[in-house]
């Protein structure tokens, strides 16, 4: 099965973002499970939970067609030990969330050195607190996201996440999400389907597919190798339809949540109907 859905709003409580989802027509979504602009958050009361939980259930969102994304503000590659140490705080929390709300993934951008240790340095960080949560947590992958490479951001190779992923010690509960323009962005071409065979032929052959737990479906603003993060709705941008439609008819994208975070919310409830539409052809 094809789950297509786009990042719906959570404003009011975490349960809101499952009318906002069905409203669009989408069979998967993913949510911000607290304020992505705040370190701290009040705990989700039970009763929350058991809101959130049974309206999941009564509208047909398994944990599997869920990707929740943690807040901007952690970098669990910081260079600084006291930020180091308030991002593996708040990244742990966002984990027990999803744990609570009966989710099984949560997605995060890996870090950024900031410029002031090593790459490998960052990414070593990275996969230690990927470790660290893991231990406190029971039952959610941990969902790396590629990056764009805009600033000291890491994550923008493959490599990079294949490299925190041979450094993590429960394997089967870390994986990747590869959002689209972010790939566009630092280099990797998918405007043909010839360039998207050999991208996702690099990426089967540097990560695998058996670690992908979800895509991103955002078409560029900004041409390929610009290392800016900058969205347009399918089709507007610089990657093109061509590269939806491959994903869409991949048998290698099933079963998954395919989101869209495309900057005009107006257009996602069609842009879904088009991606079902080339899914079911
Ligand atoms: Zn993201
Ligand atoms: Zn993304």
């Amino acid at each position: 099965m094809k789950y297509f859905g786009a990042h719906v709003s959570a404003s009011g409580g975490v349960e809101n973002a499952i009318s906002n989802a069905q409203a669009i027509g989408a069979t998967a979504f993913a949510l911000f499970t607290k304020n992505q602009r705040q370190w701290v958050a009040p705990s989700l009361t039970q009763h929350q939970i058991d809101i959130f939980v049974s309206a999941c259930r009564n509208s047909g969102y398994a944990a599997t067609q869920i990707l929740p994304h943690d807040s901007y503000l952690i970098n669990l590659g910081h260079p600084d030990q006291e930020g180091l140490d308030k991002s593996r705080d708040a990244f742990f929390e966002e984990m027990l969330r999803c744990q609570q709300l009966g989710l099984d993934r949560l997605n995060f951008h890996p870090g950024s050195h900031l410029k002031r240790i090593s790459e490998e340095g960052s990414l070593e960080r990275i996969a230690e607190s990927i470790n660290m949560a893991l231990d406190r947590t029971q039952g959610v992958t941990a969902v790396l996201e590629n990056t764009a490479g805009q600033g000291s951001n890491l994550g923008y190779r493959f490599e990079h996440l294949a490299y925190i992923i041979e450094r993590v010690e429960d394997k089967s509960r870390v994986g990747v999400c590869i959002d689209t323009c972010h790939s566009f962005a630092a280099g990797y071409d998918l405007r043909t389907k010839e360039a998207c065979d050999a991208t996702f032929a690099e990426f089967d052959r540097i990560i695998g597919f058996n670690y992908l737990r979800g895509m991103h479906l955002n078409d560029a603003m900004r041409p390929l190798g610009s290392r800016i993060d900058r969205h347009s709705p399918l089709g507007d941008g610089e990657i093109g339809w061509e590269c939806f439609r491959y994903i869409a008819e991949d048998a290698r994208f099933d079963n998954i949540p395919l989101i869209l975070e495309t900057p005009d919310e107006s257009r996602w409830a069609e842009e879904i109907a088009t991606l079902n539409k080339f899914a079911n052809q």
